[in-house]
Order: structure tokens, then C-alpha cells, then sequence
């Protein structure tokens, strides 16, 4: 596998976060807007938009999973089409339910049988991705954004937020 995100990047949501009436289904990986996005692995893309996530790719793996990329800000190369792990195939983005919270993310999802009905946890890939790779663990800066997102903020953003960039208890005001 090859780490999605082609750049500085932190996490800023994980498996299982409170999302509404639900819990958030994937791995929120946060980046500086237009950060190139690249295959996991080696899969077919297919682009698509939906409510929440956007500007979307599915890729289907040799192996039956799938990979569901979410919020991009553009797709790069022609759709469908054969990938290998690397390849770049869009941009970070806050398209669909991350415009709520104005921070550009990629929203990283796997599901075990190809269906959105099957997701897994895909943070024990991710994690190994980095560690093989080398990848830095270091924060992105978006300072600007930050402070006119808290602005924007609504419960659920105020959550994410707190998750990319904690903050001590006691200097929270909130309703
Ligand atoms: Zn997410």
C-alpha cells in the first residue's frame, strides 16, 4: 500500500467519531488544499459525487475491497481506469459535508466486499503505510483556516476540530 496523501498531512478524525445519528465510517487525513491524492493501490477508479462526500472515487481492488476517497477538489486523468498504487488520481478538497467545517481533508474509507455496507477500520493500514514509507507524522499548517472554520464551527465541526487541534478544556465556550 502507499499512504494516499502525497504531502505533509495529521489526522483529524478517526473510525467510530460521532457523526450525527451515526459514527464517522472512515479516516479523515487533513492537508493543505490541492495536496495530490494518489492510489493505495493498484485498483480501477471510478469518479463520482454524493451528498456527503462530494467529489468522490471508488477503486476496486484485485482482491474484491474497495477504496472510497471523499471531499476532493479535482480529479486528475481520465475516469474509469486502471491505477497502480502511486499514481495520482485527485486533490484534497472539502467538497460535499466538509465544506461544514472548512478544512480541506480526504476522507479515506475501505470496504472488505466492494460495498459501502461493508467498512472496515482503515487506520492499521494507513498507520503501516507511513511506517514503511517513512512518512514524517508531523501537523499540517493551516492556521488561517482553523480560525475561520471555529467561526463556522457547528457541533460536529467543533468536534472534528477539536480532534485535528486540541485545546485545553477550560478555554472552550460552548453553548
Ligand atoms: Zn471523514
Amino acid at each position: 500500500m502507499i499512504f494516499p496523501v502525497l504531502g505533509p498531512t495529521t489526522y483529524c478524525g478517526v473510525w467510530g467519531d460521532p457523526r450525527g445519528s451515526s459514527t464517522h465510517k472512515g479516516v479523515d487525513i487533513c492537508a493543505p488544499m490541492s495536496t495530490p491524492i494518489v492510489a493505495a493501490y493498484d485498483g480501477t477508479v471510478s469518479r463520482g459525487t454524493d451528498p456527503s462526500g462530494g467529489n468522490v472515487i471508488v477503486e476496486k481492488l484485485a482482491d474484491g475491497s474497495a477504496v472510497y476517497y471523499a471531499h476532493l477538489s479535482a480529479y486528475e486523468g481520465a475516469f474509469p481506469r486502471a491505477v497502480r498504487a502511486g499514481e495520482t488520481i485527485g486533490y484534497v478538497g472539502m467538497t460535499g459535508s466538509a465544506a461544514l467545517v472548512g478544512i480541506p481533508h480526504l476522507h479515506f474509507e475501505r470496504w472488505s466486499n466492494g460495498m459501502y455496507t461493508t467498512p472496515y477500520d482503515p487506520m492499521p493500514e494507513l498507520r503501516a503505510a507511513q511506517r514503511s514509507q517513512a512518512l514524517p507524522q508531523r501537523p499540517a499548517p493551516f492556521p488561517a483556516l482553523f480560525g475561520a472554520a471555529l467561526i463556522l464551527a457547528t457541533s460536529a465541526g467543533l468536534a472534528f476540530l477539536l480532534r485535528a487541534h486540541p485545546l485545553p478544556r477550560r478555554r472552550l465556550r460552548v453553548a
